[in-house]
């Protein structure tokens, strides 16, 4: 008796006529049409226990393998399979010594995914958290952000495992000398440029850019988020908070509504969170939340710019707990719990990945919430977006909505390399243009029968650009 399920004898029929092709010498063909559950179990066979990444490719997968079905040129050069395989991964050993003498061994990483529309380029996370499924999804996703964008970047991401919480300003600055004397060989103005991510700001990349021009003995840009003294760009630090606010204002816009008189729940209080309540304020919204790893404030009457002062020197300078704000101001805190359950208006999660979870997406649409803007990258998981769309919540994803950042990263390399400075009028200006016209191209690839995806907006719309530069370089 055949034991083989029938459906499970096709595939191997498909597989025993590709191996008898390659035994032959004849030319395998990529013509058949890509099924995103087998695709999916053979990335997972590859890259074993990788589940962030997997969860990154699965959402990005959900939409292009359709498209790449009706879209023979992608399928015949194989970009499905070639754009999930980063183009190397970097691992290396971190030394350094803490202030008692005691010497620590670190991880670092950088992933350089694909450089087919340009040099590598994104940021570094120092964070306990990080590994290589982690470094992988955000390269992934770094792709379709970049793309998105239309400038010529290419997607790559790093960091550590370092964990920077309670560590000096001397011993952040040993640990950041001692990454970039490893990171240094791989990177450079025309091959990669990192930027910071959670854990690395103004104060890394000091310490990072200052041993990296040591080292090459130039003066190259090389990493953008720089200060402004250095070569670093207005609007940069507040560049990915006010986009993730611009995204949700055109997607509000498109239904002839806006931010003004909305009440806004924001997770995180770091530089997406801090400079996303300072646009939310500018354009007359209320926020009413912020949050840290260890709990959430709440404060109803609204988080105004002089309690987000306080927010910036309490974080940015003291580097102390959230926890703190509700001895200042009159406001709840909530140990060891996320806002998603404070009615709102509109939710701006910026504090990290898989933070909103099918429970967190239902209580969010119980009250009241209408649309979503990702600033953080992928912090809503694929059963949260579920909710989110079948309860006809506008969600604008990370991948489009937080690509402000590395926008004004790319407009910080053009400013290095012709040796000028833009003012802010006109770098804000260009922010909102990157913005408005990445949205428009979401609306474009994701509206159906009058019914806008964003999510697959941005998938396709990320895609098409990288894949056919692929193409176009050939078996590459
Ligand atoms: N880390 C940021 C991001 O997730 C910025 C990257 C950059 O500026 O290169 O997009």
């Amino acid at each position: 008796m055949n034991m083989i399920p029938s459906h499970k004898n096709k595939q191997y029929a498909k597989v025993a006529t590709h191996k008898a092709a390659i035994i032959n010498g004849a030319p395998s063909s990529n013509s058949a049409s890509l099924d995103l559950k087998s695709f999916m179990e053979d990335l997972t066979k590859r890259t074993p226990g990788e589940i962030e990444f997997h969860q990154a490719v699965h959402e990005v997968m959900c939409d292009v393998i359709p498209y790449v079905n009706e879209h023979n040129k992608y399928k015949e050069a194989n970009i499905i399979e070639r754009l999930t395989e980063p183009d190397r991964s970097i691992m290396f050993r971190v030394n350094w010594e803490d202030d008692n003498g005691r010497i620590h061994t670190n991880r670092g990483y950088r992933v350089q995914f694909n450089n087919s529309i340009g040099p590598y380029k994104g940021g570094l996370r120092f964070h306990p958290t990080v590994n290589l499924s982690v470094l992988k999804f955000l390269g992934f996703e770094q792709i379709f952000k970049n793309s998105l964008t239309n400038l010529p970047l290419g997607a790559g991401k790093g960091g550590s495992d370092f964990n920077p919480q309670g560590r000096t300003d001397r011993e952040i600055m040993r640990f950041c000398i001692a990454f970039m004397t490893e990171l240094s060989k791989y990177i450079g103005n025309t091959v990669d440029i990192p930027a910071g991510d959670i854990g690395v700001g103004e104060r890394e990349i000091g310490y990072l850019y200052g041993q990296y021009k040591k080292l090459v003995n130039g003066f190259e840009g090389s990493i953008t988020g720089k200060g402004l003294e250095f070569g670093g760009s207005l609007i940069r630090k507040e560049a990915t908070g006010y986009g993730c606010v611009y995204f949700m204002e055109e997607m509000l816009n498109n239904i002839g509504d806006s931010v003004r008189g909305k009440t806004c729940v924001v997770s995180g209080s770091g530089n997406v969170a801090q400079y996303a309540i300072e646009k939310i304020n500018h354009l007359g919204g209320r926020v009413v939340t912020v949050s840290d790893s260890s709990g959430f404030i709440y404060d109803p009457e609204g988080i105004d710019n002089v309690k987000l002062g306080h927010i910036m020197s309490l974080k940015n300078i003291d580097r102390g707990r959230i926890s703190e704000y509700s001895e200042k101001f009159k406001a709840q805190y909530f140990s060891n719990k996320t806002p998603w359950s404070v009615p709102c208006d509109l939710a701006f999660p910026c504090a990290t990945q898989n933070e909103i979870y099918e429970f967190d997406a239902h209580e969010l649409v119980k009250n009241g919430c209408k649309a979503v803007s990702e600033g953080a990258n992928m912090p809503t998981n694929s059963d949260g977006i579920r909710v989110f769309q079948q309860n006809n919540v506008l969600f604008g994803p990370g991948k489009a909505a937080n690509a402000g950042g590395v926008a004004v990263s790319g407009m910080e390399m053009s400013q290095n390399s012709q040796h000028s400075n833009w003012d802010k009028e006109h770098l804000d200006e260009s922010l909102k243009g990157v913005i408005k016209d990445i949205h428009k191209k979401c609306y474009i690839f994701g509206t159906q029968s009058g019914k806008t995806n964003y999510l697959k907006g941005a998938n396709i719309g990320g895609f098409k650009k990288v894949a056919d530069a692929m193409v176009a370089y050939g078996i590459n």
